[in-house]
C-alpha cells in the first residue's frame, strides 16, 4: 500500500526528532539488569540462563533484590556470591531496613563488602504484609534504620560503597505530595547516594515531568528509568496498585484477548517497552535499568533495539 502524502506527513510529524531504532548509535547507551534471588533449583537454572545471555551486553551493573523483611537474605547473598565468582559483572546488592536492627543491617552490608561487593541499592522496603488490605502501614523496626536516607548514612559509615536509591516518577504512595517525595529523594542523595533508579512506569511524560521537577529541586544525580517489560497485565495491576504506578487503559487494551497467546504477548510487550525506550532516548536518556523478572528474552530484545550488541557470543535460551 502506498500511503497518501497526507499519511506520510502525519507519520513524519509523529516521528520527527525520533530516529528509528536502527539509526541509533549503540555506543551511547548503557544498561543495567535487575534480578531476584531464585527459590528453587529450576528457578536458579532460569536465572543463570538469563544472566549468561545478558552478560555479553556488558551491563554497567546487575542488581539482586532483597525480599521483604530480609526473607531472601541468604539467597540474595548466594546469588551475589555466584555472580562475583563466575562472571566479570559488577553486582549491586539490594538492602532494606525492614524487620532488622541497625546492627543486623550493618552486618549484612559488612558481609557484602568483605565478599567484594562495592555497590548497594539502599531501600527502606515495605511492611511484610504491605498491600494485602490496601495499606502499606510501614513502621520502622525499633532500633532499626527508619528509612532509606538513614540507611544510606549508615552504609557510608561502613565502607566506601557506591549507593543507588529508589525514585518514584508518580510519587511514592506514602508521600503526601510530589514535593515531599522529591525532598526525600534529595536527602537520600545528599546523604551519599550517587544515582536514583525509578520505579517502573508506562507513561514517559511522567518520567520527564519528574526529571524536570527533580532538576528544579537541585537534584543533579542521574535518575535512571526502570523499564518493566510486561507480559501479564493482571499481575501487573496488583503490583502497580501497591506502588502507585498508573496502568494506562491502552496497555490493558493491548493485552485484551491474549490470555492464551503467550508468544503474542511477548511480541506486544517488546513493542511497548521498545516504544517507551525510543521516546526516552529521544528525550536524551542514555542509561536504562531493566526489571528482567529473571527472564532474558524481552530485555535482550529491547537492548538490541537500542543498538546494543553482545561482546562475544550470546546464546538464545527459551524463556519458557
Ligand atoms: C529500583 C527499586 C528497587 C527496589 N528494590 C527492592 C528490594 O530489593 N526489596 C524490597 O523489599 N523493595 C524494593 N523496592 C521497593 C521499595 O522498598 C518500596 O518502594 C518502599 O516502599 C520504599 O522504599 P524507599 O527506599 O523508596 O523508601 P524511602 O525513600 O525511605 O521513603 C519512602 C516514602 O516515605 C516517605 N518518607 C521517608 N522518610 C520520611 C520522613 N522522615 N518523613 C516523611 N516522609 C518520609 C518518602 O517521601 C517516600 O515517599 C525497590 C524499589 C525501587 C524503585
Amino acid at each position: 500500500m502506498t500511503p497518501s502524502s497526507g499519511h506520510s506527513d502525519a507519520i513524519d510529524a509523529m516521528n520527527s526528532g525520533q530516529p528509528p531504532f536502527y539509526q541509533l548509535p549503540s555506543d551511547e547507551v548503557s544498561v543495567s539488569f535487575e534480578f531476584f534471588p531464585p527459590k528453587t533449583p529450576k528457578m536458579e537454572e532460569t536465572l543463570w540462563d538469563s544472566i549468561t545471555r545478558l552478560a555479553p551486553l556488558n551491563p554497567k551493573f546487575v542488581s539482586v533484590t532483597y525480599g521483604a523483611g530480609g526473607s531472601t537474605r541468604t539467597r540474595t547473598h548466594a546469588t551475589i556470591q555466584r555472580i562475583l565468582k563466575e562472571t566479570s559483572l559488577a553486582p549491586a546488592a539490594h538492602l532494606t531496613c525492614v524487620a532488622a536492627t541497625r546492627e543486623e543491617v550493618d552486618a549484612v552490608a559488612q558481609e557484602y563488602w568483605q565478599a567484594g561487593v562495592r555497590h548497594v541499592v539502599g531501600l527502606r522496603g515495605d511492611a511484610p504484609d504491605a498491600g494485602k488490605d490496601g495499606d502499606g502501614g510501614y513502621q520502622p523496626h525499633p532500633g532499626g534504620y527508619e528509612n532509606a536516607e538513614a540507611l544510606v548514612r549508615g552504609l557510608r559509615d561502613i565502607a566506601d560503597f557506591e549507593i543507588s536509591v529508589a525514585a518514584y516518577p508518580e510519587r511514592h504512595p506514602d508521600s503526601p505530595n510530589l514535593a515531599a517525595d522529591l525532598d526525600n529523594l534529595k536527602r537520600k542523595l545528599d546523604a551519599g547516594a550517587t544515582r536514583a533508579i525509578t520505579q517502573f512506569f508506562f507513561d514517559t511524560d511522567h518520567y520527564f515531568r519528574f526529571l524536570d521537577h527533580a532538576r528544579s529541586f537541585g537534584i543533579t544525580a542521574p535518575i535512571i528509568p526502570g523499564i518493566l517489560p510486561v507480559t501479564n497485565v493482571g499481575q501487573l495491576r496488583r503490583f502497580a496498585k501497591q506502588c502507585g504506578t498508573e496502568v494506562p487503559d491502552w496497555l490493558g487494551n493491548l493485552f485484551e484477548g491474549l490470555d492464551d497467546h503467550p508468544d503474542t504477548r511477548k511480541l506486544i510487550s517488546a513493542m511497548v517497552a521498545g516504544e517507551m525506550c525510543k521516546r526516552l532516548h529521544a528525550g536524551g536518556v542514555r542509561e536504562f535499568h531493566f526489571y528482567t523478572l529473571n527472564r532474558a528474552g524481552l530485555s535482550y530484545a529491547i537492548c538490541h533495539l537500542l543498538g546494543l550488541r553482545p561482546q562475544g557470543t550470546s546464546k538464545e535460551v527459551s524463556d519458557g
